[in-house]
């Protein structure tokens, strides 16, 4: 029988703080109406006439009625995102804000300032003039933690910069299905390097020692609490079918790690898993998070998730039990969007006929005010833009610029295409080609991101970098395929364009840069219902390649989108993922050689759509091989695997050594390898650690497992030793009931061609 170690210690009681003792005197002067407000997050659309025009300084009209009815009379304490999605100035921020705190602290009785939060998701979402990083499944490609640190702390900088003192992110969903339409907003689909990007976020946001009371720092939203993106039907928001050992060996992990880190705030999956919606989920709400993770922060629902209890669900027949079932499965903050007085007057109703216990709401109620007394709200309820004179600086958009540089992957490079000589004649095609639309994704100046090419002018598109890079002259544009760039048309449709002309165009040129992937959507709209690249870029793909002409195939991509047919035919490809507003110059940078690609890919590149197989899977190849076993995964086989990714120059990996064979459970495994750059050109390597457990009794083993991660920058002929440490209790995993199996037996450790095995005991021996 295999011995059990629970999922984690519960975590050890934590010193009272300031915010603890404050949120506890304020609390105990409160009326069941002014907590029950605490508890209600409206969009801003609610008090606002948002008629001002976009990108404009035009102070935002709030419709004073109604915050007041909202503010002063519900005493609503919390209030979120842009009207009518529109970003605005950070100037017309601090007005909103501004006006919004001012009635809260000058004309309620408690003087409680509203928690104000956004959708930062790649940089601060809304804010005119915010530096726009790569998206995190992007970021993740980089397996830079130092470039993850800063984009979150520029992103921190600049939301505060824009009065806002809570980010709704990182999004820590394990990206493990392609088909979603929010894989992009992911770290891609192993739970070790989203728990560490994930940590790096939170560190970022709050600061090392999460005071938050520094008006450089935000509020953490890790979302969306647990396994959302595990889609039934690949579609958004449907029901997860999650096992219990999947969720606690994969989807878990990053979340715990956040948790783990300080995370102040969460948010809960909009969804089901196994039927039961997350936000009606006492066990998932209480019982695992706040109890056995020990989360003593904020938890808020998704967009209108208690009604959607009733609406949606059908699991209650009406709104009053809706709001009784979320608030006693441990929500403490709905984010309602619009009908704040219902959600009101029904809970203080609720908790007068005894239905939602007094303390239940206090308990909401004090972690929503330890937040804000953490993030200073009563002392500055409102930060100024004059004090963040970088808020969008040079030294901002260079860090966006160096976290593309470092994110886009080169995937194939047949016959060494790539670097393109800075002579040649190229002609640059796709739709992809000459849209910040698509290099940024959605979340970016609106929910869809489909208001960006308003701001064009001020940053480069592919084919804008590109003739930067080599000269107007030298470069023909033709779009070939054309997306419907209005904002109220679908983000799919498509139009060949000039087909026939780009075709006839790549005859005149040395190289082709064919740009394709998808347009910027988010969440439903962005539904897919093939995840094969879409068929008029297919065609205009294979009729450039039967020009005979060198084909670069530039992948921008929220998903990846499967290219078998196609990739035979095309010598180099590179994924450039959603690489932000400097992507276009990153992806010149490298085309042309002034930048070496060290981007890996943070997910399994399908080959097939019936085949949507992660490299974490149970039986490989390698094991059946010779074994005559049934191959029950036979298709996995993926165009590129998970941490695929080629360089300018070339890596070898030797020395791979365990300083022990034999470890005892609480034993710690130290692991040196040796890389060196074997090619001609300085180069960024990731260096990946794998483990694979040979035997397991209670659920068959993955074939590998990433436990460590690093990387080096190495000039030509230069070898540098990396060290890891593994404590060999993390090799535990899941059982059926979610509970952690660490097992005598042997295991692997691979670090590039390298690998060695050792053996778990459950005494150390004397072979050390
Ligand atoms: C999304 C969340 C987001 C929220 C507020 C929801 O639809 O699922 O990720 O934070 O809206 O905009």
């Amino acid at each position: 029988m295999a011995p059990r170690i629970p999922l984690a210690p519960p975590p050890a009681a934590q010193p009272a703080t300031d915010a603890d003792a404050r949120a506890e005197a304020l609390l105990a002067r409160m009326t069941l109406e002014e907590k029950v407000g605490q508890m209600a997050q409206i969009t801003l659309d609610v008090v606002g006439r948002g008629k001002s025009r976009f990108a404009s300084d035009e102070p935002f009209a709030l419709d004073e009625a109604k915050l007041r009815d909202a503010v002063v009379r519900y005493k609503v304490g919390s209030i979120l995102n842009a009207a009518n999605n529109r970003a605005r100035t950070p100037q017309v921020w601090e007005g909103i804000v501004g006006r919004i705190q001012q009635l809260a602290r000058k004309e309620t009785r408690l003087k409680i300032p509203v928690l104000y939060g956004i959708d930062a998701v790649h940089g601060e979402t809304y804010t005119v003039g915010a530096t726009m990083f790569p998206q995190q499944i992007a970021q993740a490609a980089t397996r830079n933690r130092a470039l993850v640190r800063r984009a979150a702390e520029i992103t921190a900088y600049e939301t505060r910069a824009s009065a806002i003192p809570w980010a709704f992110s990182p999004v820590l969903d394990l990206g493990s299905d392609p088909r979603s339409p929010r894989h992009w907003e992911t770290y891609g689909e192993d739970p070790y390097l989203g728990a560490e990007l994930g940590v790096q976020v939170v560190k970022g946001y709050q600061g090392e020692r999460n005071d938050v009371s520094q008006p450089v720092r935000v509020a953490a939203s890790v979302k969306h609490f647990l396994a959302y993106q595990v889609p039934s039907s690949g579609k958004d928001r449907t029901n997860a079918l999650v096992p219990d050992e999947s969720l606690y060996e994969y989807h878990l992990p990053a979340f715990k790690a956040a948790i783990d880190a300080g995370a102040h705030t969460i948010m809960i999956n909009s969804g089901l898993i196994n039927g039961v919606p997350v936000h009606a989920n006492y066990e998932i709400l209480t019982r695992l998070l706040k109890e056995r993770l020990g989360f003593k922060g904020l938890v808020v629902t998704d967009w209108g998730d208690i009604d959607n209890l009733y609406k949606r669900d059908r699991l209650v027949p009406n709104v009053k039990e809706a709001i009784a079932l979320a608030i006693n499965s441990g929500i403490d903050m709905g984010m309602l969007a619009y009908q704040y007085e219902e959600f009101c007057d029904n809970l203080v109703a609720l908790v007068k006929e005894g239905r939602v216990p007094q303390a239940r709401v206090d308990d909401a109620v004090r972690r929503i005010l330890r937040v804000k007394f953490a993030l200073g709200l009563f002392e500055t309820p409102v930060t100024r833009v004059k004090d963040y004179p970088k808020f969008g600086s040079a030294e901002h958009e260079r860090a966006a610029y160096e976290t593309a540089a470092e994110a886009i992957t080169l995937l194939k490079n047949q016959g060494g295409l790539l670097p393109l000589a800075k002579s040649s004649r190229v002609l640059v095609t796709g739709p992809n080609a000459h849209s910040m639309r698509t290099l940024n994704g959605a979340w970016t100046y609106s929910w869809q991101g489909e208001k960006v090419e308003e701001f064009a002018g001020r940053y480069h598109t592919i084919l804008e970098a590109v003739q930067r890079e080599i000269g107007p002259a030298n470069v023909r544009y033709v779009p070939g395929v054309s997306y419907n760039m209005k904002p109220e048309g679908k983000y799919y449709e498509e139009s060949a364009d000039q087909l026939e002309q780009a075709v006839a165009a790549a005859r005149d040129v040395d190289a082709v840069l064919l740009c394709v992937g998808e347009n910027s959507y988010a969440e439903k709209p962005g539904d897919l219902n093939d995840l094969t690249l879409s068929p008029l870029q297919l065609e205009l793909a294979r009729r450039l390649a039967s020009t005979g002409k060198p084909l670069v195939l530039v992948l921008n991509e929220g998903r990846p989108r499967i290219i078998s047919g196609l990739e035979p035919l095309v010598p180099a490809i590179v994924q450039t993922y959603l690489p932000g507003n400097h992507g276009g110059e990153a992806l010149a940078d490298i085309l042309f050689g002034d930048v070496n690609p060290s981007g890996k890919l943070p997910y399994t590149y399908p080959r097939y759509p019936n085949a949507l197989v992660t490299y974490i899977h149970k039986y490989s190849e390698e094991q059946k091989r010779g074994q005559g076993a049934y191959h029950y995964e036979a298709d996995y086989n993926p165009q590129w695997e998970f941490g695929h990714g080629l360089s300018y120059t070339t890596f070898a990996y030797a020395g791979l050594q365990l300083d022990k064979s034999s470890l005892a459970r609480e034993e710690t495994l130290t692991v040196t390898v040796q890389v060196t750059n074997t090619g001609r050109r300085e180069g960024k390597e990731a260096v990946h650690l794998y483990t694979s457990d040979l035997v397991a009794a209670q659920v068959a083993p993955d074939v590998r497992r990433l436990r460590r991660f690093d990387k080096v920058s190495l000039q030509p002929g230069e070898t540098k030793t990396l060290r890891f440490t593994l404590p060999v209790a993390e090799l535990a995993y899941a059982g059926p009931k979610g509970e952690k199996i660490l097992e005598a037996g042997d295991f692997e450790v691979r670090v590039g061609d390298q690998v060695k095995r050792f053996t778990l005991v459950d005494s150390p021996t004397a072979a050390n």
